[in-house]
């Protein structure tokens, strides 16, 4: 009898037990259309830093999240453009000095990039640009004579930065372009992590991922194709708070004669970078630091970028040349959708 009695409620436990996981799977499932509606997507397109940017954040029902964000690029845009008459990097570069906070912010972070790289990454190659035309697209070939006059005014040596002013030696300029964007997606970063808002923010080549998925999914980044930049030739599956950045020989340039000459330019030559190359993607946890070395490893070149790698362990990153696509061995897992080689330590 007893065991009758122990058998039956046991039934009875397993029956209100069945009751109660289906009670809760229901509740679970409200929370999760409630989450789903409460995380909407929204989408915003802008243009700064002259790219176009669009900024997919989850769950900003005020818009209050955007319109910060938007308000962070385009007063960065305003303080950082070479172009813009009224920017505080136009007034450094045509008076020789500046105390604006930005510019000092800014170039603390690249300065420690450019010793870092050797000079691969340097914003004191801005001469070089102008030079060639690419500020305000008229391209051209330089004389090696022009290209020597410049030569001397390269490099951070006549870059002088204290606590509270940036002087220049005369006839040096700077030119952000390398880092700006990746520095804005920090930024951005910040004041998403802040509000606790999950995002994808596309800055022209910079993509910046904040937080988790809402839905519990990796962030899928696509790679361009450099042949068809439009396209992607390989995408990521990564989690959390990335930045990925590619430089590439396709984002501006010019053809003369057979050969492209692109918008990155060597500091050693005062000529465009042309290692062979097609493109350079850093996968990393700061954005200055992913833009400010995919400008440098493109700089560097297939060998010199895969020595450079191992020698750190802050960051992975893509190469894309001729003979197709290698990848340093970190992303080996996260990567689909191509062939590709591996690169290890
Ligand atoms: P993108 O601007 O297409 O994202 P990059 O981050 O590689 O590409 O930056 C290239 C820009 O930075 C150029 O347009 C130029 O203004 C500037 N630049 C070019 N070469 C260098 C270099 N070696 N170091 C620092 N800045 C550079
Ligand atoms: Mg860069």
């Amino acid at each position: 009898m007893k065991r009758i009695l122990a058998a039956l409620f046991a039934l009875l436990m397993t029956l209100s037990l069945c009751g109660c996981e289906k009670l809760q799977q229901r509740l679970d499932d409200g929370k999760e259309k409630l989450h789903e509606k409460v995380l909407a997507v929204s989408d915003e397109t802008l243009e700064a830093m002259n790219t176009v940017m669009q900024l997919r954040l989850y769950g900003d029902e005020d818009g209050a999240a955007a319109a910060e964000l938007k308000s962070i690029l385009t007063e960065l845009d305003a303080a950082l453009s070479v172009t813009d008459p009224d920017s505080a990097l136009y007034a450094l570069n045509r008076s020789g000095k500046s105390s604006d906070p930005t510019i000092l912010a800014l170039l603390n972070e690249t300065a420690a990039l450019t010793e870092r790289t050797n000079g691969a990454a340097d914003p004191s190659v801005y001469p070089a640009v102008r030079l060639w035309g690419f500020t305000g697209q008229n391209y051209h070939i330089p004389l090696q004579s022009e290209i020597d006059e410049i030569l001397p005014l390269l490099g951070m040596a006549h870059v002088h930065v204290s606590a509270d002013e940036v002087t220049l030696d005369p006839g040096s300029a700077l030119d952000f372009g390398a880092f700006a964007k990746g520095w804005a997606a920090d930024r951005c970063r910040a004041a998403l992590e802040a509000r606790d808002l999950p995002a994808v923010l596309t800055l022209g080549g910079n993509i910046q991922t904040v937080g988790a998925k809402p839905d519990g999914t990796d962030w899928v980044i696509g790679v361009a194709d450099p042949d068809d930049p439009a396209s992607y030739c390989l995408t990521l599956r990564l989690t959390g708070s990335r930045a990925v950045v590619t430089s590439g020989d396709y984002e501006r340039y010019f053809e003369y004669e057979g050969r492209r000459y692109c918008h990155i330019f060597d500091p050693v030559t005062a000529c465009p970078a042309d290692t062979g190359l097609r493109s350079v993607t850093v996968v990393c946890d700061s954005g200055v630091m992913a833009d400010g070395l995919a400008t440098a490893l493109f700089v560097m070149g297939r060998e010199k970028a895969i020595e450079f790698w191992r020698g750190s362990n802050d960051f992975e990153m893509i190469l894309i040349d001729a003979d197709g696509i290698s990848l340093t061995e970190g992303l080996k897992d996260a990567a689909a959708e191509a062939e590709f080689t591996v690169i290890s330590r």
